[in-house]
């Protein structure tokens, strides 16, 4: 037995586990779960347990459904909220094998890890810290505020602090360790941002987060969502993602004679970014609802641009603090924090890596408020924009070299099916807001 496998075992037995909740993300992002009772632990750790993925979306065809998901013995917790003294809950994170034991290439933590490998090949690390927005609400049939707070306001108008409070204390218990939180700029809008770490631990974080956050939201008797703009006229919930590469302990973004104190690899990756972001906006911002987020006044990004300090532009540099090179950064402003994160770390490493393979040129930072310049002032300086809904980013996506190889060609033509489905039920669906415009006139 592995010293992986031991040390599960023993953490399981020393934690009075009774069930083992085995985790894994269809492609859409949604968590999947079964579980498994204490005595069929050892085998799965080294067989894997058998599922059938026929069901879960973007997986297989009916005829190939046997599924084998090998748990990641580096993912074993217990779950805070599953907690009763002799019968506790484990879980894991599972890679998803045939049974075979050969690697399904649907399933997206393989994807990217894929993707991390070949930024391994080049002796590169990706770190991501990602910065989840999210509301409470009532339920999940209503919209209704539960605080009238705004942007870092505290008690008595947030009275959700005490939800963030104890939802920050269960992802630290998890071992999410948490940076900062506070309420967001909308009313009943908040934020928790976890600490950075590689892609593929944070990408698993982002999942248990979200689900974190949620089973706090229901003991106290709310709803929280993560659905990118819930209500108009106020901001929506964004998930920007601050990135760098490292080689060995050095920052490969930091270059301290830069005025932004950005490498050339910094500036190449931005540069790949800005490029490939039309591209792979399906992926960061899957659903029709994202779009309603990435429109001009609501502090989401629409320009492909980059700058130190505005909010309107996609890439933002935060400011170089001295004595701090490994905090040099980037962060993509675009992503919401309904994405599959697997799926999502991997096509912005992809095209930040083209951008540095390719050694392409970044173009001039932008400062000024993006927002505010005339059309004709945007085309000059050659400023163009993120698309603007989901059909428009499935197709830039359908044509996309790029995203095909970085999900692989069956993530790819599952997800392009999947969301040409949902474009087509919404475009098809009649809305309150036509009904308002055209029953009294037409
Ligand atoms: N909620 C904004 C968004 O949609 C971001 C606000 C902020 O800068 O944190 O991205
Ligand atoms: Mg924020
Ligand atoms: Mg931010």
């Amino acid at each position: 037995r592995s010293e992986a496998i031991e040390y599960v075992l023993k953490r399981a037995h020393d934690e009075k586990v009774r069930f083992i909740r085995l985790w894994f993300t269809d492609i859409l992002g949604h968590l999947k779960s079964f579980s498994i009772s204490i005595s069929e632990l050892e085998g799965a750790l080294q067989e894997g347990m058998g599922f059938d993925g026929s069901s879960i979306e973007g997986y297989c065809r009916i005829d190939e459904s046997d599924m084998m998901a090998l748990p990641d013995p580096d993912t074993f917790i217990t779950l805070p909220w599953r907690k009763k003294g002799e019968e506790n809950v484990g879980r894991m994170f599972c890679d998803i094998k045939k049974p075979g034991g050969e690697q399904f290439e649907g399933d997206p933590r393989y994807v990217l890890k894929r993707m991390l490998k070949k930024a391994a090949e080049k002796n590169y690390t990706y770190y991501v810290g990602p910065e989840l927005e999210y509301f409470y609400f009532k339920d999940d049939k209503t919209t209704e505020f539960q605080d009238q707070g705004g942007y870092f306001d505290l008690t008595p108008r947030d009275v959700a602090s005490d939800w963030r409070r104890e939802t920050v204390l269960t992802l630290e218990d998890v071992g999410i360790p948490v940076e900062y939180s506070h309420h967001e700029v909308a009313p009943s809008q908040h934020e928790i941002d976890i600490r950075y770490a590689d892609a593929l631990t944070m990408a698993d974080n982002v999942m248990t987060y979200r689900l974190v956050v949620k089973e706090i939201a229901l003991k106290y008797g709310i709803y929280a969502t993560f659905m990118p703009k819930p209500v108009f006229g106020v901001n929506g919930s964004g998930m920007h993602c601050h990135q760098s590469l490292f080689k060995g302990e050095r920052n490969a973004f930091f270059d301290a004679n830069d005025p932004y104190n950005l490498s050339d690899t910094a500036r190449q990756y931005i540069a790949g970014i800005l490029k490939h972001a039309p591209e792979f906006t399906a992926v960061t911002n899957q659903w029709v609802n994202s779009y309603k987020r990435l429109v001009p006044g609501y502090e989401a990004p629409i320009y492909l641009s980059w700058a130190r300090r505005n909010r309107s532009d996609l890439v933002r540099v935060p400011e170089y603090r001295v004595g701090r090179e490994n905090a040099t950064r980037i962060e993509l402003r675009s992503p919401d924090p309904a994405c599959n994160p697997y799926l999502a770390f991997a096509v912005m490493l992809a095209a930040g890596l083209k951008g540095i393979e390719e050694k392409y040129e970044v173009p001039a930072p932008v400062e000024e408020n993006v927002y505010e310049m005339s059309e004709k002032e945007r085309s000059r300086r050659g400023i163009a924009t993120l698309p603007s809904s989901l059909e428009e980013a499935v197709h830039l996506m359908e044509k996309s070299e790029l995203i095909r190889e970085t999900l692989g060609e069956h993530v790819f033509n599952a997800y392009i099916e999947n969301k040409k489905i949902e474009w087509a039920k919404f475009r098809a669906y009649v809305t309150d807001w036509e009904r308002n415009q055209y029953l009294s006139v037409l």
